[in-house]
């Protein structure tokens, strides 16, 4: 089976029994549960549109595993145009889904441990390659969706994992048998955990000797004895179990996270892709990060496209959209949407081949993209609750709108230009609010802020790539300053 269905997704996850923990509450699968259902539809949606005729070449490649036709989700990136469709996909999901349809992670973490791997089996004789190349064959044949974990809990960040006064506040190894290693840790933060078939685990920073038992890698099934995921509250999440769908804003989709804790999870040696070789934690990091802050390019790109036309809307359906400065705001949001998707394409265009021979971005470029993320969705948004206006956060609820007696007050007083329907109105400010401020703004606004490493990781990567002795020479040669 290459390629399934969202419904066949939906149907393998119910096979899977997970341990979650939402609201105080264990469950065994996010499919049917009113909070988590919106992060199994967007997800779907990585599935669905694969099979449509129409996007078949954003949505498919062909594995250079298997030879057969893939989910993109689960592509190794064979070209830089492999790079290029890849932002393509992930602004065309934000598009349809105006939310976090979570599959990046693991197409990330895929090409980041692909390329990793090959070269610390150059250098140690190890088989983590051929390791991983069995596992994505097995993801890309069974059309999977990976978690691509990374984030440690840290705790005293000034201090290194080995010297933390828990030693479990990073994820590491606490026994080597002879068959794989058990591990102990938590993954902070896991985008779309609960929809995923298998998590894919990587170290959260560069290490030194010391760390040796940090410094690893490994994938396993989400049903793995010793898992539990206690997913994180989202804005106004208990919306969603209300039984309305004007106040969700968003009817259908959503993303979901969670706290990801391995408690003795026994990992057999060949779901093992890194132990022990401290030197490539960094690498590993570098690469993931770098993928991840160019999937921003695109992913955020999709959702902005979506409010700036709810912006628009907004100011169509209450009579505002002559005025010059609603065009103008109109015009800047459309500026920074189209500047992060510049900086998407520009980095997976100048992107090179690595050993292994899979696909790099460029990582000066890839950062620039996510830097610029951490601002300009926030400046967008603000623009969007601008022209919104203060209806979005005041407007009654649902059950008032359709009460007998407040119902036809709210729509007649809410009423925006002549023939257009107050309810349109409503469920458009409900978009925005749900954008700006509700459970997507997670991954909207504090995704982008602090999805891929928070602002100060990616000044560090513009700094070490930045080539300022090279640019002191450019500025000695014009002047002819000679040493
Ligand atoms: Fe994909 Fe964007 Fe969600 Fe990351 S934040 S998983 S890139 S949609
Ligand atoms: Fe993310």
């Amino acid at each position: 089976m290459a390629l399934m269905s969202g419904k066949e997704y939906e149907e393998s996850l119910k096979k899977i029994k997970m341990k979650i923990y939402l609201f105080g509450e264990e469950i065994h699968t996010p499919v049917g549960h009113p909070i988590l259902q919106p992060s199994v539809n967007s997800v779907k949606a990585t599935y669905d549109l694969a099979l449509m005729p129409e996007y078949e070449d954003l949505m498919t490649a062909t594995s250079n595993l298997t030879g057969e036709k893939i989910n993109r989700f689960t592509h190794i990136h064979q070209s830089a145009e492999d790079l290029v469709k890849k932002v393509k996909m992930q602004r065309l999901l934000g598009q349809k889904t105006a939310a976090c349809f979570q599959r990046c992670v693991g197409m990330d973490a895929f090409n980041a441990v692909y390329s990793t791997t090959y070269e610390v089996d150059q250098k140690y004789g190890t088989r983590y390659h051929e390791n991983f190349k069995k596992f994505a064959a097995y993801v890309q044949e069974n059309d999977l969706t990976v978690d691509g974990a990374m984030t440690d809990t840290k705790g005293d960040r000034s201090l290194a994992p080995s010297k933390q006064a828990d030693p479990d506040l990073f994820l590491h190894v606490v026994e080597r048998r002879p068959d794989g290693i058990v591990v102990r840790g938590a993954k902070a933060h896991q985008t779309g955990i609960v929809n995923s078939h298998e998590v894919l685990v990587m170290p959260t920073i560069a290490m030194g000797p010391d760390d040796k038992d940090y410094a690893v890698s490994f994938a396993v099934p989400l049903d793995s004895e010793g898992l539990m995921m206690v997913v994180g509250r989202q804005s106004c999440d208990t919306r969603k179990t209300e039984g309305c769908e004007l106040d969700l804003g968003n009817t259908v989709y959503g993303g979901m996270e969670a706290l990801t804790v391995f408690d003795n999870v026994f990992v057999p040696n060949d779901r093992i892709f890194l132990n022990g070789e401290t030197e490539f934690a960094g690498v590993l990091v570098e690469r993931f990060a770098g993928y991840h802050r160019q999937s921003y390019g695109g992913c955020k790109v999709g959702v902005g496209d979506v409010l700036i036309g709810a912006s628009a809307l907004a100011a169509e359906y209450n009579g505002a959209e002559k005025a010059s400065h609603i065009k103008d705001k109109l015009i800047e949001m459309t500026h920074l949407n189209e500047t992060l998707y510049c900086c998407g394409i520009a980095c997976s265009s100048e992107g090179t081949e690595t050993a292994s021979g899979n696909y790099l971005i460029d990582l000066m470029l890839a950062n620039v993209c996510k830097q610029n993320v951490t601002r300009f969705p926030y400046e967008i948004a603000r623009l969007a609750q601008d022209i919104a206006g203060g209806l979005m956060v005041t407007l009654p609820s649902e059950k008032d709108i359709n009460h007998p007696v407040t119902g036809p007050i709210v729509r007649k007083y809410f009423a925006g230009r002549e023939g257009v329907d107050v309810m349109d109105r409503f469920k458009i400010m409900r978009l925005i609010e749900n954008l700006t401020m509700g459970t997507a703004a997670v991954g909207y606004l504090t995704e982008s802020l602090h999805g891929a490493g928070s602002p100060q990781a990616q000044r560090v990567m513009i700094s070490r790539q930045s080539n300022m002795e090279g640019k002191k020479e450019l500025a000695k040669a014009i002047v002819h300053i000679e040493d």
